[in-house]
């Protein structure tokens, strides 16, 4: 084949079928399962003004490496950058309609952020997620986090980890950071280069660091959930107990602080262990109490979870489960007298519920067949001159073991609607 003189940008890729039908129907099941906990859809655009996606934390790689942003043709030109990831822009959704809280909401669709492409690491990507806005109460962090667990088993998957911690808020966090800045600081000879740029920036975020030379440092660092006050523990030992009640398995994990900003309290990942580690987080969320406020709404509690489906898919592929679904077409109507009667027969089997395809061209009964074939249809409706002039199609089995008969052509939905039914 020659060279295309186009390919996808880097980064991204065109997923075909039936790969793509692996997709929706993953998509289509985490909706009704947002849909069965009481979740509507948000569609919000795919860019915003640059400022939404600022509030996401100016130490956060997301925004200051990554953001594919532009500037439009509008006079004055406004600076606006594709979504990195849907809070931000649910937040702001949140701040321009003032729902009545609780607005609990679900999306779907693709994110831009401009990284080192590598297996499950994409510039163009797809998540999932839900968000609670207006509610404070830990049992709707419990409700979140099972939404995700159920989810990943309702896929079959088997080895998904949920590690969980609490960050903390504005009441107890201060100590915390002041305990941390101190030992990292104590020990800044000893990390790496990268870890020292960070410290500067956000020393939490050091403890994200997946370095050799500062695993020994961040082990031993100090830990947030010492530091929690009154309130805060008491809202992580809720999350936790609801957990518990739930029989939801997860593990304690200090070192989560997640790659935003925004983050205050409850913080959670899940983690499928089939895959690589360094892309092995499928999904993950929090709380983020702030971010309605920093983007001029009204004080709102907001808790949510981003699952990334290429990776999910992924995972899958690891545990062998969550197949591509079957042929959607049950009959491949081949005519040799014109196509006339395919087109009247296809139809017809459409318009009664039943998938149905043919071929183009007026090609050969052989040809038409090897198209039948690929197709996956279980039946085949054909059409010859003898068919044609009695009215009939013959209705040939593809897979069973019925073999073949002539039925007439008013006949064939409710023929194949009840050898489907068998
Ligand atoms: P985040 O918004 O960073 O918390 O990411 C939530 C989920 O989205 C992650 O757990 C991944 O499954 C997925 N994800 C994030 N970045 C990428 C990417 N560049 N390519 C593919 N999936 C991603």
């Amino acid at each position: 084949m020659a060279e295309p003189t186009f390919r996808a940008p880097k980064g991204t890729r065109d997923i075909l079928p039936p790969e793509s039908g692996r997709r929706r129907a993953l998509v289509d099941r985490f909706a009704d399962s947002a849909a069965l906990s009481g979740f509507g859809e948000v569609v919000s655009p795919i860019f915003e003004d640059l400022g939404v996606f600022k509030r996401l934390g100016e130490s956060t790689d997301i925004v200051t490496k990554e953001m594919f942003d532009f500037v439009d043709k509008g006079d004055p030109p406004q600076h606006l950058a594709l979504r990195p990831e849907l809070t931000a822009s649910i937040c702001r959704a949140y701040a321009e309609h003032r729902p009545i809280p609780p607005w609990k909401i679900w999306y779907e669709g693709p994110q831009f952020r401009y990284e080192q492409p590598q297996a499950g690491r994409y510039r163009q990507f797809t998540q999932v997620g839900v968000e609670i806005l207006g509610a404070d109460d830990p049992q709707a962090d419990v409700d979140v986090i099972a939404l995700g667990a159920r989810f990943f088993e309702s896929l079959g998957l088997r080895q998904v980890t949920l590690m969980v911690n609490s960050l903390g808020d504005e009441s107890c966090r201060p100590a915390y950071m002041e305990a941390l800045t101190a030992y990292l600081t104590d020990r800044v000879g000893d990390l790496s280069a990268q870890s020292q740029v960070t410290l500067e920036r956000n020393p939490l975020r050091v403890l994200d660091s997946k370095r050799d030379e500062d695993q020994s440092i961040i082990d031993a660092a100090p830990v947030m959930v010492d530091f929690l006050g009154g309130e805060t523990a008491d809202h992580f030992d809720a999350v936790r107990s609801g957990l518990d009640e739930l029989g939801i398995a997860y593990e304690i994990s200090s070192r989560l602080v997640r790659g935003l900003d925004y983050y205050t309290r409850t913080t959670f990942e899940f983690a499928a262990t089939a895959l690589e580690s360094a892309q092995n987080a499928v999904g993950g969320g929090g709380r983020y109490d702030g971010l309605v406020e920093d983007l001029g709404g009204p004080a709102t509690p907001g808790i949510g979870f981003a699952l990334g489906v290429d990776r999910i898919l992924l995972a899958c592929d690891a545990e062998d489960v969550f197949a591509a679904p079957g042929p959607s077409v049950s009959v491949f109507v081949v005519d040799v007298t014109g196509g006339s009667v395919a087109l009247d027969a296809c139809q017809r089997l459409r318009a009664g519920g039943i998938g149905a395809d043919r071929a183009y061209g007026g090609r050969s009964m052989k040809a038409q067949m090897k198209v039948a074939d690929r197709s996956g249809a279980p039946f085949a409706a054909i059409v010859g001159e003898d068919e044609l002039a009695a009215g009939e199609v013959t209705l040939r089995d593809l897979r069973g073991e019925s073999g073949q008969r002539r039925v007439a052509l008013d006949d064939l939905v409710s023929d194949v609607r009840s050898l489907l039914s068998n």
